[in-house]
């Protein structure tokens, strides 16, 4: 053993979830050792996930507002792709943002141990680093190991030419014929990305709608801008072999798919798996369930009492500021404070061009549920600022109680609507109904109004529209 070492509360994993939890612990007055494998800290999110995908999704839409303003007047030559720049440029961003990460643990005395954790006990977690193995004794533990993408029984493995959301976002080269297998968030944003540096893209998704967590009219405008630009998308549809030869040969099954066609490159974006698997947690009287997800209670405490678990490790919606918020309340209650899981609702956001976004009750679960709610929807083509911007195809849907004309729920689909739900989510939070949204002044002209339109629309000031 190299080295031996007490703590009040260990953190096992650097993700959003993990250091918020080890920051927010400290800040408390605890002492807190953070255990992470990776070299970095920030997790997928800053790593591999939310953060690089965002630089590059921005480097997608430079590409495709230059190419829409060609239409009108607008016109530049075609872009110059120097792959090797972009991909520095979106490192840059991540380096700025995890070596911040590794200055804020030093400033709170985080103590930050490099290597792969796995419990000894429920007071006791071995770390397999490079000096060999170290043994941390804990009074508590907040266990955020997060993810890692999910793979299909037949897709051949070390083939550099199948890719997870991982491999897609080193752009190691633009494929001329990418097929993206899932229409999820993450397929379709890697979709996006791919498609404006000039790929041809194919997508393939098993359910009957791309985004099947959104209802089916937020995603209609997306669907109808890439049906035009991509090279085919496949509903219902199932991959069920890969065959490697010169092309990835890839066998369809389902409605207007071929049964064979080629690719140069493929992305595996099919769902997310929980790295419960090597932590051993038996030992720390632990059972994940059957698809690995650590249950825990609203204050994220696992059946062992003295051992939390938060972000993508206890399940859906698998997204970082879910991550984030579990482990700033399980850092409270491991600090003795009172606090608990109360979030009326967490927001989901596909930043596809258009973007999707959503919060709250979705018309597909009211109906489910037999909630009863009324709906107001504000199309952008009546948006001043939408119209200036050549973005009209978007909507602003919000969905009331019809008793206490509170909001409920609401559905945004068009330029920065992953920016616009964050208003939805607050007058969600604060208990709004929809005279507060429409009689609260909105700055003119931005997409914000349309969310007062839309409440407007509910009251009945608003009726031409509806
Ligand atoms: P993770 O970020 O997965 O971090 C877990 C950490 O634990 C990792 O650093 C891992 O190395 C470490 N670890 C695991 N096992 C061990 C062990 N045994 N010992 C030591 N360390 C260990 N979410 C959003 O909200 N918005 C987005 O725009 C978004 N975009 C995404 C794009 C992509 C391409 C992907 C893949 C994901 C995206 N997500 C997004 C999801 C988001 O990245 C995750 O929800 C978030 O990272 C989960 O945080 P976490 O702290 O639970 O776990």
């Amino acid at each position: 053993d190299t080295d031996d070492i007490e703590t009040e509360i260990l953190v096992l994993g650097a993700g959003p979830g993990g250091y918020s939890a080890a920051f927010r612990a400290a800040d408390l007055g605890k002492s807190v050792t953070l255990v992470e494998r990776s070299p970095m800290l920030g997790g997928v999110c800053l790593n591999v996930g939310c953060i690089p995908s965002k630089a590059l999704l921005h480097a997608a839409k430079v590409i495709e507002d230059a190419e829409a303003m060609a239409e009108h007047g607008l016109g530049f030559a075609a872009p110059q792709i120097e792959l090797e720049k972009l991909r520095s440029w979106k490192e840059s961003v991540v380096e700025k943002l995890t070596g911040g990460l590794m200055a804020l643990a030093k400033q709170r005395k985080v103590k930050v141990v490099h290597g792969a954790g796995r419990f000894a006990g429920s007071r006791e977690l071995e770390v397999a680093g490079e000096g060999g193995t170290s043994r941390i004794r804990f009074e508590q533990a907040i266990i955020a190991a997060g993810s890692s993408p999910a793979t299909l029984p037949f897709i051949p493995v070390d083939e550099p030419r199948i890719l997870d959301s991982t491999g897609a976002l080193e752009i190691a080269d633009v494929p001329e014929r990418l097929l993206v297998i899932g229409g999820g968030i993450i397929g379709l944003e890697m979709a996006t990305v791919y498609h404006a540096l000039g790929s041809q893209v194919t997508i393939v998704e098993v359910m009957d709608q791309l985004i099947p967590g959104a209802d089916a009219d937020l995603v209609a405008p997306l669907m109808k801008r890439i049906k035009e630009r991509y090279a085919a998308i496949y509903l219902e549809t199932k991959v069920t072999a890969i065959e490697t030869g010169e092309t990835l040969t890839v066998r369809f099954d389902g409605k207007g798919a071929p049964d064979i066609d080629q690719f140069d490159k493929v992305l595996v974006a099919v769902g997310r798996t929980p790295n419960s698997g090597a932590l051993n947690l038996e030992a720390a009287g632990i059972a994940p369930d059957e698809r690995g997800l650590i249950p825990v209670d609203a204050q994220l405490r696992t059946a062992t009492p003295n051992i939390f678990a938060i972000g993508d490790i206890v399940g859906q919606p698998m997204l970082a500021h879910k991550a984030v918020h579990e482990g700033k309340i399980a850092a409270e209650v491991a600090a003795g404070k009172k606090a608990a899981l109360d979030a009326r609702v967490i927001p989901s956001v596909a930043y596809t061009d258009p973007e999707v976004a959503w919060v709250g009750l979705t018309e597909n679960e009211a109906k489910a549920k037999g909630i009863a709610y009324e709906k107001a929807k504000f199309p952008w083509a009546a948006s001043g600022r939408a119209l200036s911007l050549g973005r009209d195809e978007g909507m602003t849907k919000t969905l009331f109680d019809p008793e206490t004309d509170r909001i409920l729920g609401c559905g945004i689909v068009g330029t920065n609507a992953g920016d616009l739900i964050a208003e939805a989510t607050l007058a969600i939070e604060m208990g709004a109904d929809a005279i507060d949204i429409a009689a609260t002044i909105h700055p003119h002209p931005t997409l914000s109004e349309t969310f007062a339109f839309a409440a407007e629309m509910f009251d009945g000031t608003i009726t031409d529209l509806m």
